[in-house]
């Protein structure tokens, strides 16, 4: 168990010291009013300065990370994000700027926009995109308002958004904030949308059919072309939830597909780093009918060069302040632009195919969610080492042993013991194989010990812990302790 930085603490032992005072000293009480003078000293720690370097790095060193270790997350698309964005996210001409500076001062950022901006479009086929919606979700609630704007704007108040029982969380949670009602619609049993019970959900209160596609269980849904036609012919809008565009970038347009609005999440398709709740970007895109809905300010290119538009009569208006993750979407410019209309379609191919190789390698071991070419995120479940009494929370936690992070576990929620692996582009053959000969070695010891996994992990400072409480429940406060008698003389009374 590792120590806590107050138990390490050493009454007395400082890490620097003050010179002598040089002015008069004067008692806190006369400057500060009385009742904001704390009554005893912070329980702070007492340290050296090496000592408080060695307890962090040493912290920093337990953490399981993208560039430490394989990190399989899927549908989160923890890829690696060349270093050289981070290089240009880091330029003084960039980084400096204020975002209430006049448009002829920033030129050169609101060109990376119009271009960003011009590529997204490309890549998806789409007409124009907004860059401000700050994440996955909220490009979503801009879709949704968007397309309620429209049906609005053609005098139907429509009520219902649809969505797959395979759908992440949030594109039910976005419709609800947009005031729609949600029906569900089951998956066959091929992992696919279900055509006639989407049929039978359609009618003329659907305003918008949400689809992933390639769907949460990694699976192109082929039946595109039909989905298509029937939401479009009982008046709804398509919108594609872009979060899987990993398989798809360079090689498929949405926009050719028959979808009407999308959002891309740039932390998981265009380079940026992605986890701990940190900064991330939900571009909306939509075909040219919504382009006057989306939200302003809108990037315009004129003779005179760039500008921002504010206002615009059918838009639904702002979706946050100034114009959106703006370092973000320099991180995403500069990955299109060094990678160029090729390499994208590489990085696509690459991602596919290590899925593939994964799924291949491992499907004679763990029972396969649906038997079927993958796109770039496969699911596998613990369907074979249930009878064991070995559930896929133990594999998950055993992976830690062989130096793995885990796949994303339980999730989609349609399919039981659920593992959805994602291995990216960017991961070479020889990682993949260590990764698949610890998941080989793992169903291995399902057979024979199961109690190894049902107590792992074995290797890291804490064991399992009471992820629900610690979610529900954080208690990040160190509990009060006495105070030490080296510094409560120096606190006056
Ligand atoms: C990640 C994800 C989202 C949400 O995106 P955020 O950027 O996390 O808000 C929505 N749908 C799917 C399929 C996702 O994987």
């Amino acid at each position: 168990m590792e120590s806590l930085i107050f138990e390490k603490t050493q009454p007395g032992r400082r890490g620097y010291t003050l010179p002598a005072l040089d002015v008069p000293s004067i008692d806190p009480a006369q400057v500060l009013p009385r009742e904001s003078l704390r009554q005893s000293p912070p329980a702070l720690p007492e340290m050296s300065e090496l000592d408080v370097v060695r307890h962090y790095t040493r912290l920093s060193q337990l953490n399981f990370s993208i560039d430490t270790h394989f990190y399989p997350l899927g549908s989160c698309t923890m890829k690696y994000n060349p270093k050289v964005c981070e290089q240009v996210a880091g330029f003084t001409g960039f980084k400096a700027l204020h975002p209430l500076q006049p448009a002829s001062t920033v030129q050169g950022f609101l060109q990376v926009y119009y271009e960003l901006e011009r590529s997204l479009s490309e890549i998806c086929g789409m007409a124009e995109f907004s860059l401000q919606p700050s994440a996955g979700a909220h490009g979503e609630l801009a879709g949704l308002l968007i397309a309620r704007a429209y049906h609005k704007y053609k005098g139907s108040a429509r009520k219902t958004v649809i969505v797959p029982d395979s759908a992440h969380g949030t594109n039910p949670a976005s419709a609800m904030i947009a005031g729609y009602q949600v029906k569900s619609v089951k998956s066959d049993n091929q992992g696919r949308v279900d055509l006639q019970a989407l049929e039978a959900a359609l009618d003329r209160d659907t305003a918008v059919f949400m689809l992933t596609n390639p769907n949460t269980l990694g699976l192109f849904e082929t039946q595109i072309k039909d989905i298509a036609k029937r939401v479009h012919d009982a008046g709804a809008l398509l919108y594609l939830d872009g979060a899987n565009m990993n398989a798809l970038v360079g090689l498929i347009r949405p926009g050719d597909l028959g979808f009407d609005i999308m959002h891309l999440n740039l932390h998981k398709t265009f380079s940026t780093p992605h986890g701990g709740g940190g900064p991330a970007a939900g571009p909306v895109g939509v075909t040219q009918a919504l382009t006057p809905f989306l939200p302003v300010p809108r990037v315009r290119k004129t003779e005179q060069g760039y500008s921002l538009e504010e206002s615009a009569p059918l838009s639904i208006g702002k979706m946050r302040t100034f114009n959106g993750n703006s370092l973000i979407l320099l991180r995403a410019h500069t990955y299109l632009r060094c990678l160029g209309r090729e390499g994208v379609r590489k990085v696509s191919e690459a991602a596919i195919l290590n899925a593939n190789y994964l799924r291949a390698k491992l499907k004679d071991r763990y029972q396969l969610a649906i038997d079927d070419l993958c796109m770039h995120e496969c699911v596998v479940t613990a369907a074979k080492q249930k009878p064991k009494g070995v559930r896929t929370l133990d594999i998950a936690k055993r992976l830690l042993d062989y130096g793995f992070h885990p796949p994303t576990i339980y999730f989609p929620l349609i399919v039981d013991e659920a593992m959805m692996i994602e291995p990216t582009e960017t991961e070479s053959k020889q990682t993949l194989d260590g990764f698949i000969d610890a998941m080989n070695q793992i169903a291995q010891e399902a057979e024979q010990n199961p109690d190894l996994l049902r107590t792992a992990p074995h290797s890291t400072p804490v064991r399992r812990l009471d992820e629900v409480t610690a979610a529900r429940q954080p208690n990040l406060r160190w509990k009060a302790v006495p105070v030490h008698s080296s510094c409560s003389k120096r606190i006056p009374k």
